[in-house]
């Protein structure tokens, strides 16, 4: 059922109670606190500005971090109200807290298209808790509700669920911005009935993480193309050698099962041809977090078996070129998860050659590409390709489950049409 948007709301006069995703990196710099990256905050501009035209209150509520219920200065939100206020052009208030008298007040002073910042509702224990009590107490100076933080609607928490719960009950209507708006079009509408052929890449680690993914777009997708650690996996349920790469072999059954099923259901389903793989050789140093150090020797491409010395870190080049070529022909490409260890240039090429032939069939043939998944989204990023591709999703986490097909509670909580 589609969902009530911001499109929707006639909000003259009235308070928005509006969740947005704030959860900005952030560096010391002199004893100050700063913005290394506002990517999150322009991002809401669309949704602010339209709600500020439509002369509603905007009382933003948003997480920094994870300050596990308790007040830390390094996390407070107090530098986006800032960052905000230069980026609209006009007063942001900030409150350092987000329940209380000092909020109530502050809202009691608004005039139409006013924002205030609440304080990290991450402060209190009882946001992630999704306590009523606490949600009431969110929801005490707002008739309306929105959610613009499609990266947290996987989590039931106050802000992101329960406050829509004690706004619809009382009557006021729960609207999903316009960012979320774009993300469930894109990861959800376009992709129940997508142009043919859709072609879905899927990459990554683990088989473990994406077992649900692969199952539910078996039933869509036209072709897989599967790539990425979770490659070899399969490679070990084919019973060939895989080296030291990382596998699951209690996922073996699991690898086979979506084969059999692609077959059943007529998917191309593509595996790796060639393997880029190296011998792991241990420095003897560690890093920040107390983990051995490897270089990687004898970089070397291979077909078939991984040698017991080897492991794989990236499909080969003839993969990539394979997989370019069945790309260049689609007209809907979802692609979640990198072909390989990409964040190493040594082993980025296919990735590479993958999104080079996403951006180019969505430029020249008109194709819908749609990106979902923190790293997939860095890995078109750092191939300079991530504004030739029709939609990069906001949510690493939540477009994960989202594309399981799973019913997130944030997304729930919204107000059907
Ligand atoms: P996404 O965030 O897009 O869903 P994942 O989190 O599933 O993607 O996987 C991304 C990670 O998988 C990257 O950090 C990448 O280095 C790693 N990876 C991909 N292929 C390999 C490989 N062959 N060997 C080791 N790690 C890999
Ligand atoms: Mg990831």
């Amino acid at each position: 059922m589609a969902k009530l948007t911001v499109r929707d709301l006639d909000v003259r006069g009235q308070r928005v109670f509006l969740r947005v995703d704030y959860n900005v990196p952030l560096e010391e710099k002199d004893g100050q606190m700063v913005i290394t990256d506002a990517t999150r905050i322009v991002a809401t501009l669309p949704t602010l500005k339209l709600l500020m035209e439509k002369g509603g209150r905007l009382i933003l509520t948003a997480h920094l971090g994870r300050p596990k219920g308790r007040r830390d200065a390094t996390m407070s939100l107090k530098p986006v109200a800032v960052k905000l206020s230069e980026l609209l052009g006009k007063p942001v208030t900030f409150v350092d807290d987000c329940i209380g008298e000092k909020v109530e007040k502050a809202v009691a002073a608004m005039k139409d298209g006013d924002v205030v910042l609440l304080e990290n509702v991450r402060y209190h224990n009882e946001e992630e808790k999704n306590d009523p009590a606490f949600a009431e107490k969110l929801a005490k100076v707002a008739e309306v509700y929105v959610n613009d933080a499609f990266g947290a609607a996987h989590r039931a928490h106050a802000s992101t669920e329960g406050v829509a719960r004690v706004v619809a009950k009382r009557g006021g209507k729960c609207a999903a911005g316009l960012l979320m708006e774009r993300e469930l079009k894109f990861l959800g509408d376009e992709l129940e009935n997508p142009a043919r052929p859709f072609v879905v890449i899927l990459g990554g680690a683990k088989v473990s993480d994406k077992i649900k993914v692969i199952d539910r777009l078996l039933e869509k997708a036209n072709t897989i193309l599967i790539g990425g650690a979770m490659a070899y996996t399969f490679k070990l349920a084919h019973g060939q050698n895989v080296g030291k790469s990382l596998v699951e072999p209690e996922h073996k059954r699991t690898a086979l099962d979506a084969e059999a099923k692609a077959k059943k259901l007529g998917v191309n389903f593509q595996l790796p041809t060639d393997v880029i793989v190296a011998t792991p050789v241990d420095t003897g140093k560690v890093n920040k977090k107390g983990k051995p150090v490897f270089d990687f020797a004898n970089i070397r491409t291979v077909t078939g078996d991984i040698p017991d010395d080897a492991e794989g870190f990236s499909a080969g080049l003839e993969t990539a070129k394979h997989y370019a070529q069945i790309i260049s022909g689609a007209k809907t490409i979802l692609w979640n998860g990198p072909l390989g260890m990409f964040e190493d240039a040594r082993f980025a090429a296919a990735t590479n050659t993958v999104a080079q032939a996403v951006a180019d069939v969505t430029q020249k043939n008109g194709a819908k590409s749609i990106i979902g998944g923190g790293d997939s989204v860095k890995a078109l990023n750092k191939a300079k390709l991530g504004d030739k591709v029709t939609f990069m999703s906001t949510g690493g986490g939540a477009s994960l489950e989202f594309l399981e097909g799973a019913v997130l509670p944030g997304v729930a909580a919204l107000s059907d049409k």
